[in-house]
């Protein structure tokens, strides 16, 4: 159970920390007052240098021109880019983990290894106005039509579709022997047939927009079919067992960084002539959300080290919600006690708490909520019991 990192792992973490804290921290505000965009110029560099130091295409293997690194590695990496917001840190990326997998040659060529190179970019339309915390509800449907299919469906919040160029949509099938079930394609966004409905305006300011997209008799090859008939949802189960963990490590980068500013802060700040952290209500503030990003992190990085080392998948599973579960609610206490501990300025846009508090949110929400997260852990509690789920 216990493992320590290597000099490796330990280079890593150095390089994804001292490329957050010398480019992307001081740009925040910036991004923040400019709805998530930066100078492309710098935007391009910032691209090329995570490149240079041999983080890009983290998840994916160096045969592939990714970066190879083990899923420790990954989260290190992850917890440093969560220190930031996401408007800059999602400059590291992750292209989709299961894909090289299943892919055939002719979207290795088309789609994946562009998307390695970062010359191509995607995005995920799988929820839908009646269909989110359960994916089965979806009504997109895809009618096979000789050597194509054709698509509909409308599908929200498709995350960075104005900064992509092809999306993976899911659908039911519609006629066929395997009608009903679930499939899933690779659609070019500029395929006819696609359109951007709105773009609503969310919680946070990235410049990786969440619009809703409509898919209206788009048709697209049976080149485009990922894996078989039916394999949809094997492929987005292997998608949020991924994103989960990532953002349990991206939530215990931005505990660290709340407490980090908020006990900088509470150091420095007076009030009647002694510092504000001398008073056990903030220094105790400052105990729980320490204490709680331990644990999270113990669980965030046992978790890695156990993927890494193979740990059966429905373990897996349920870990990964446990993990993304706890370190998300974690960091939005941490969040809402460093709000508290600034005070005023904790309620200023320009203020790192302010900026957290909001984004933080949807780390709840997104990649299956909280509440999901727990019926996953409660289920496989119930069929394997505690000691297969602790280790
Ligand atoms: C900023 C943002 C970006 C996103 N990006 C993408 C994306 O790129 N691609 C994509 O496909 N989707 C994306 N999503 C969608 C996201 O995954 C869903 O919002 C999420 O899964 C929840 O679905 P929902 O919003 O429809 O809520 P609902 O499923 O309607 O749930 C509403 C509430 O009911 C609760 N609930 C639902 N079912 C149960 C149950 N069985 N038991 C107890 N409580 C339950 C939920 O926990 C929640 O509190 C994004 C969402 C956001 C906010």
């Amino acid at each position: 159970m216990t493992y320590v990192l290597s000099v490796r792992d330990r280079q890593i973490q150095d390089a994804a920390r001292n490329f957050v804290d010398d480019e992307l921290i001081p740009l925040e505000v910036e991004a923040e007052m400019n709805g998530g965009v930066i100078d492309p110029e710098v935007r391009r560099r910032q691209v090329a240098a995570v490149r240079s130091l041999g983080l890009h295409a983290m998840n994916m293997p160096v045969e592939l021109g990714g970066a190879g690194l083990s899923t420790l590695q990954q989260v290190l990496v992850s917890e440093q880019t969560g220190r930031v917001t996401n408007a800059l840190g999602w400059v590291f990326d992750a292209p989709a983990s299961w894909l090289p997998k299943v892919a055939s040659d002719h979207q290795m060529e088309t789609w994946v290894l562009p998307t390695i190179e970062g010359n191509r970019h995607e995005c995920y339309a799988i929820t839908e106005e009646n269909a989110g915390s359960n994916v089965d509800d979806i009504e997109s449907t895809a009618t096979r039509s000789g050597d194509h299919y054709v698509l509909d469906g409308i599908k929200w919040h498709v995350t960075s579709a104005n900064l992509a160029d092809h999306a993976f949509f899911q659908a039911k099938l519609s006629g066929g022997r395997n009608a009903g079930e679930h499939a899933l394609f690779v659609v070019d966004l500029d395929t006819p047939g696609v359109r951007v409905v709105r773009t609503p305006a969310y919680t946070h300011n990235y410049a990786a927009h969440h619009p809703i997209i409509a898919f209206e008799k788009v048709r697209v090859p049976v080149a485009n079919l990922i894996g078989e008939e039916g394999d949809g949802m094997k492929f987005t189960y292997e998608w949020f067992r991924y994103e989960r963990l990532m953002i349990a490590a991206r939530c215990c980068g931005a505990a660290e960084r709340l407490i980090d500013e908020a006990g900088a802060f509470a150091r420095a700040r007076t009030s009647g002539g002694k510092p504000i952290a001398d008073n056990q209500a903030i220094a105790f503030m400052l105990a729980d959300s320490v204490t709680e990003l331990w644990a999270a992190r113990l669980m965030t990085h046992t978790l890695a080290h156990d993927v890494d080392r193979g740990v059966d998948v429905k373990t897996q599973h349920a870990r990964c919600s446990m993990a993304k579960l706890f370190a998300s609610e974690m960091a939005n206490r941490v969040a809402d006690r460093a709000v508290q501990i600034f005070g005023g300025r904790g309620y200023m846009r320009e203020n790192v708490a302010e900026r957290f508090f909001r984004e933080l949110r949807v780390d709840r929400i997104w990649e299956g909520t909280s509440e999901i997260q727990r019926i996953i852990i409660a289920d496989q509690l119930n069929k394997r019991g505690v000691g297969p789920l602790t280790g």
